[in-house]
């Protein structure tokens, strides 16, 4: 049975991808050895790391405009501390949009003091807070792009004095922006990218070694990038994945692209919650609204069990809202097909027509 896979991460990939990951695993570059059996330190390997980080620059217009890309471990979750590490001299200003910036502003204040500049916790992070102040004299501003959990995605990002930092794990490579407006950008590939087990991250090279502390070199961005992001052995599958899943999106015509579809696939079902009488969205303000993540619920509870059944018989996979909101959530990056959208529409629209 075909499965439309709106998990919210691990999640969906290419079907290309998945083929070629697995040809690689079994015979790499037809060396008769795997892609996880080589060194990290061979040929063939070191070409994938720098297409891997050159990819990735071109997608976000970034290259040769003084970034470099790596590709770390330890999770979007290490980067929390990482940024903080490397960058928090006295002071740094995040906003508050949810469970991962409130992660992020833990690690931060293990190293010095953080600014919460507006938050919207008081209505359960369900709308993005505007008209807040970055202060000019904090060392950094820090925001999350999308809020996985929530379903809550930010559309405008101020103009800062002061390095901009994002955590765009859950929309990276979904949406056109002007990505030279950030000066460090991470993301945990777990999402649009490849599979968990390593984290992009895209920094400014003229931000870096302006803090007065010792690093250890494992936090260190300035080790990693001059040992072009093999300073350790790294996670070469993970990295594999993601160069193939970026080379991808590029024959798919780039982020322009992908932009276009993930509206369309966003807009189809929007409207479906805002029209059926069964659901209601979580995220009341439309412009507010995550096209990578819809969070929604059903108004008569006692029509779950039943919606439940019917997602199943139709192949739906992982529409489980976070357990710390309930409900429910269609994750749709990249390499959801509109179809996938589509059919849970119709399981929607049948389940209404039988209430
Ligand atoms: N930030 C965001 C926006 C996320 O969605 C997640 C994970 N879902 C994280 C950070 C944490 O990522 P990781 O599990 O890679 O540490």
């Amino acid at each position: 049975m075909q499965k439309h896979n709106f998990s919210a991460g691990p999640c969906i990939l290419p079907q290309s991808v998945l083929q070629k990951s697995a040809e690689a695993v079994l015979n790499f570059n037809n060396s008769n050895l795997s892609l996880i059996e080589i060194s990290h330190r061979s040929k063939d390997f070191v070409e994938v790391m720098e297409n891997a980080r050159n990819l990735a620059l071109e997608h976000l217009g970034l290259l040769n405009k003084g970034y470099q890309a790596l590709y770390l471990q330890g999770g979007a979750s290490l980067q929390f501390l990482m940024v903080a590490y490397n960058l928090l001299e006295k002071k740094a200003a995040y906003l508050n949009t949810g469970t991962w910036s409130n992660n992020a502003i833990k690690e931060a204040k293990l190293i010095g003091e953080v600014v919460e500049v507006a938050t919207s916790k008081n209505e359960n992070f369900n709308f993005i807070p505007k008209n807040y102040t970055v202060p000019s004299d904090a060392d950094y501003f820090h925001c999350t792009s999308n809020n996985t959990i929530f379903g809550t995605q930010m559309q405008v990002f101020p103009d800062t004095e002061i390095p901009m930092v994002c955590d765009m794990s859950s929309d990276i490579f979904s949406r056109q922006l002007d990505f030279s407006k950030f000066d460090l950008i991470y993301a945990g590939a777990q999402k649009n990218m490849g599979p968990s087990g390593t984290t992009l991250v895209v920094v400014k090279e003229n931000i870096l070694e302006k803090v007065s502390r010792n690093i250890p070199s494992m936090l260190n961005y300035k080790v990693h990038i001059n040992k072009e992001s093999m300073f350790n052995t790294p996670s070469v599958f993970a990295v594999y994945v993601s160069m193939l899943t970026l080379q991808w999106l590029k024959d798919l015509g780039g982020i322009p692209k992908i932009e276009k579809a993930n509206t369309t696939k966003a807009q189809l079902l929007y409207n479906e919650i805002d029209r059926n009488s069964l659901f209601e969205g979580f995220v009341p303000n439309k412009e507010d609204r995550s096209k990578m993540n819809a969070t929604f619920n059903l108004k008569n509870e006692t029509l779950k069990a039943t919606f439940d059944e019917q997602l199943k018989q139709a192949g739906i996979n992982g529409l489980n809202g976070h357990r710390s909101v309930g409900g429910y959530r269609a994750s749709m990056y990249n390499a959801l097909p509109l179809e996938s959208v589509q059919i849970l529409v119709d399981v929607m629209q049948h389940l209404e027509k039988q209430a």
